[in-house]
């Protein structure tokens, strides 16, 4: 990951699965992305997840199945130095419990050190938990920056140096020769009809198959964007498309800047447009609330914001809960299922078999 000069390489690409805790929606995750963007003087930072029903497609975690192979029969002593719980299950010595935990992260590692995937040797090891680390969230910067630097989307977030040299410095790396607009061009479908190469409109669109980048780079057609300023990264996104309201209320109407929830386009129009009204701010009516958590300063709800849609953590003030069913009426369909090994290995592919 580093050049010869011992630097980060210029340009880094993370790929993150859609959990709450990683999806690059997660303002934690913004902030860190933009932290390490400064940090280390890259031309570019992108952090990108699968969309629903996707993950399959997440080489990461196909890279991880044979680790999870390596579990299956795997007992962990969960009591090495003695047990840390009462008769009732219940810890009773927390330093104790830390001790027998790192024990038992120390025999997975040992176990993954000795496996070989693909001719390459894991290497895996015990790193201890730093607190302070845990909860540094850093300060996001002023929202002119922001609107200069940073691009969000529901399954990728952007961050790109700016023009200006005395802002971002120089370029590292050639990027910019590939992304003319510095940022990455909206995915869109582009068909072939009698009439030529033509873009359907997004309530046309059969929600699956998109033009590569490079050719979408090249042709010199794009999709019209009726009632956005602009094409926003979004206007194609299948998970998106049953309620385009949402899309426009993501959207700055005086710069058609999008944003990927209606707060941070709230938020953009404050600042960076005072001298407008604002539309009212509406906090979000999530359709289920799976778990709630306290971060810090602020407490967090798990919700599902969509049907479909991967649950995301919001902040507590951003939720609207006056038509939620008392959350212990919440019947077993909406718990998480856990699941066995077998059927988190389970082959996402099928045969294809030729007659
Ligand atoms: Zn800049
Ligand atoms: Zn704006």
């Amino acid at each position: 990951m580093r050049d010869e000069e011992g630097r980060l390489k210029p340009v880094v690409l993370i790929s993150s699965d859609g959990g709450p805790d990683e999806n690059p929606r997660y303002p934690k995750v913004i902030s860190h992305a933009i932290h390490n963007f400064v940090k280390h003087d890259l031309d570019a930072i992108f952090i990108f997840t699968n969309a629903p029903g996707r993950s399959a497609f997440n080489r990461v975690e196909r890279r991880m199945a044979p680790l999870s192979r390596e579990l299956s029969g795997l007992i962990l002593p969960h009591d090495s130095y003695g047990t840390h719980l009462d008769e009732q299950g219940r810890t009773k010595d927390h330093d104790l419990e830390k001790k027998n935990f790192q024990k038992a992260g120390e025999v997975l590692a040992e176990v993954w050190s000795n496996m070989v995937i693909d001719g390459h040797g894991v290497v895996a090891e015990y790193v201890e938990p730093d607190d302070s680390a845990e909860s540094f969230i850093p300060d996001l910067p002023s929202q002119q920056w922001y609107s200069e630097h940073v691009r969000e989307s529901q399954y990728l977030l952007q961050v790109v140096k700016c023009d200006d040299r005395a802002c971002c410095g120089h370029m590292r790396s050639s990027i910019r020769s590939i992304l003319s607009e510095r940022f990455l061009i909206p995915p869109y479908p582009i068909l072939q009809s009698s009439r030529g190469l033509y873009i359907p409109k997004p309530q046309e669109h059969d929600g699956k198959t998109f033009a590569p980048f490079l050719l979408r780079r090249s042709l010199e057609i794009t999709p019209t964007y009726e009632g956005f300023g602009k094409l926003i990264y979004d206007l194609y996104c299948p998970s998106l498309q049953k309620d385009r309201q949402i899309l426009l209320e993501r959207t700055c109407q005086r710069c058609a800047l999008y944003f990927c929830t209606k707060k941070k386009a709230k938020e953009h129009v404050n600042f960076c447009h005072k001298q407008y009204n604002t539309p009212e701010m509406h906090s979000v009516r999530p359709s289920r609330i799976l778990t709630r958590r306290s971060n810090g300063r602020s407490r967090e709800i798990l919700c599902v914001v969509r049907e479909n849609d991967d649950a995301e953590w919001l902040d507590e003030t951003d939720v609207d809960l006056q038509l939620q069913l008392d959350e212990t009426d919440v019947d077993l369909q909406d718990a998480y299922p856990v699941i066995g090994v077998e059927e988190s290995l389970a082959n996402p592919w099928s045969e294809n078999i030729v007659h």
